[in-house]
């Protein structure tokens, strides 16, 4: 066997451990020999529809079994899984496609009207795979061969596909086991979307270790709790605002086998990593992206109290470094980390240089070497000279009990240049001057935003990101003078 050939995944975890629960979803569950039978049976269907190796296939599709079981099933014919976020109109939706150039579009009966408004791509469902002719799968997977393609959430300009090669997957994998450890009773809640890497990993983990997924179709805070109360869950995966919710939500205690809340996508506000502190969260901050296949810094165990509000050390066969002499942009390098973008050789240019990613984000590392993510390059504030980190003062306005969300984004100002600007959902009138005192017991001077607009929403991508390049733009149409 070549040296970047593994045996099929799926075959061979079917053949191991056939036994063992691989996934659970509400009263239902799959042992990883069922879960392989399924899968076959997917992949008969699909082949019969013409779909074959190296096909790129749209998936749209929500967090139900039948998604998996397509994932799988594309793995198991070679053809590369275009995962779409559901929440993008159509019109997005199919600019990916073309983009990409899909064959094809796999759907669930829940976005079949999206999936129709599509044209000149032949679409099927997914929802109920006839029984088909047997269908042999692929011996082996080669590592540097893709196996998924997803678009970067948008936050900062048009999406761009990753290439995301089974080796990444697969590194990510084992990586994510070196720090957080692997036990044989791990059961991990996927309530974040399998469409986002943060929930496509997740179920790659399941096959490379052999573990118990606990698959929701929709967050639901208070079933959630539960789950982690009673004891069904030790690993979930969570952003910011889900962990909140949870927070909000929980009366009780979580299970003393629930392990590890890891928490990802975006910045982590202070005030919630110590409230859940206060209530002995096993919370591990973590900070990856598309273009790492998930995880590639994390906060270790026994960090997890001294170096609050660090994203950790990179995973053991990653590095990290900054570009600069304390703060600057992170660079990472690793196993994990995209070959590059699909159809995109200025931003692969300017992306990769020297064997390093260029991530867009701004950090610094303590004399430890702990990675602290300070915001994206593209949202720093100069102010007079000093830099402002937009995500700091929303993680200040956000811990004053009335504001439920905060957007802050940099606006011109004659003297300074540029200061900042907050804007904010409130559950009552609040007055510019009691935000500008709270701000300022907790911020520099200079860090205080010169004004404060209350807003009904904030303006959010598909991925529920907050886009501050909006926020500016409504700043010079509508407030600017
Ligand atoms: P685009 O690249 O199209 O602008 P995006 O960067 O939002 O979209 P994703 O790959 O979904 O797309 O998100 C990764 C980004 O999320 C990171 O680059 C970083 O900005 C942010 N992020 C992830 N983890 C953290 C963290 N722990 N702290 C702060 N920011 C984080
Ligand atoms: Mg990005």
């Amino acid at each position: 066997m070549n040296e970047m050939n593994m045996p099929n995944w799926l075959k061979q975890r079917a053949f191991l451990t056939p036994d063992r629960t691989a996934l659970v979803f509400e009263k239902r569950s799959w042992t990883f020999a069922q879960l392989y039978r399924n899968t076959l049976k997917a992949a008969s269907a699909l082949s019969a529809s013409g779909i074959q190796k190296g096909d790129f296939c749209g998936v749209l599709a929500s967090n139900k079994p039948e998604t998996i079981f397509t994932i799988y099933a594309l793995q198991q014919i070679g053809a590369i899984a275009l995962m779409l976020n559901s929440r993008l109109t159509a019109e997005e939706i199919e600019w990916q496609l073309l983009d990409a150039g899909a064959s094809h579009i796999l759907f669930d009966p829940f976005h079949e009207r999206k999936a129709a408004a599509i044209s000149g791509i032949r679409s099927i469902s997914i929802a109920d795979f006839p029984d088909g002719k047997p269908f042999t799968p692929r011996e082996t997977f080669v590592l540097d061969e893709p196996c998924s393609i997803m678009y970067t959430s948008g936050t900062t300009g048009r999406p761009k596909g990753v290439i995301q090669t089974y080796g990444n997957h697969y590194t990510s994998a084992e990586g994510s086991a070196l720090n957080l450890g692997l036990h044989t009773d791990d059961t991990w809640l996927c309530a974040v979307p399998l469409f986002h890497i943060s929930g496509y990993s997740i179920v790659m983990k399941s096959v490379i270790y052999g573990m118990e997924v606990c698959l929701f179709e929709k967050f639901d805070a208070k079933r959630i709790n539960e789950s982690l109360e009673n004891g069904d869950v030790t690993i979930i995966s969570v952003v910011t605002a889900m962990l909140s919710d949870m927070l909000k939500e929980l009366t009780g205690n979580y299970s003393p086998r629930f392990r590890c809340m890891l928490l990802g996508g975006g910045p982590a506000p202070l005030p919630l990593l110590e409230q859940c502190r206060q209530k002995d969260i096993p919370v591990y901050q973590t900070y990856g992206m598309t273009e790492t296949s998930s995880q590639i810094v994390t906060l270790a165990p026994e960090y997890a109290l001294t170096k609050l509000g660090s994203a950790g050390k990179p995973l053991f066969p990653c590095a990290v470094k900054i570009d600069g002499e304390e703060e600057g942009e992170i660079l990472v390098s690793g196993p994990n980390v995209t070959q590059g973008y699909l159809n995109r050789p200025e931003a692969n240019e300017q992306s990769f240089q020297n064997g390093w990613f260029h991530t867009g984000d701004i950090g610094r590392l303590d004399s430890e070497g702990f990675l602290y993510v300070l915001d994206r390059r593209s949202d720093l504030i100069i102010s007079g000279g000093e830099n402002i980190y937009p995500a700091e003062i929303e993680s200040v306005l956000t811990s004053f009990e009335a504001v439920l969300e905060a957007g802050v984004t940099g606006v011109p100002d004659e003297k300074w240049g540029s200061v900042p600007a907050a804007f904010y959902v409130a559950d009552r009138p609040l007055s510019s001057e009691e935000l500008a005192a709270f701000c300022s017991e907790k911020l520099a001077r200079y860090k205080v935003p010169a004004y404060f607009i209350q807003v009904d929403k904030l303006p959010r991508n598909a991925s529920n990101k907050l886009l501050r390049r909006e926020l500016a733009a409504k700043w010079r149409d509508e407030y600017a003078h």
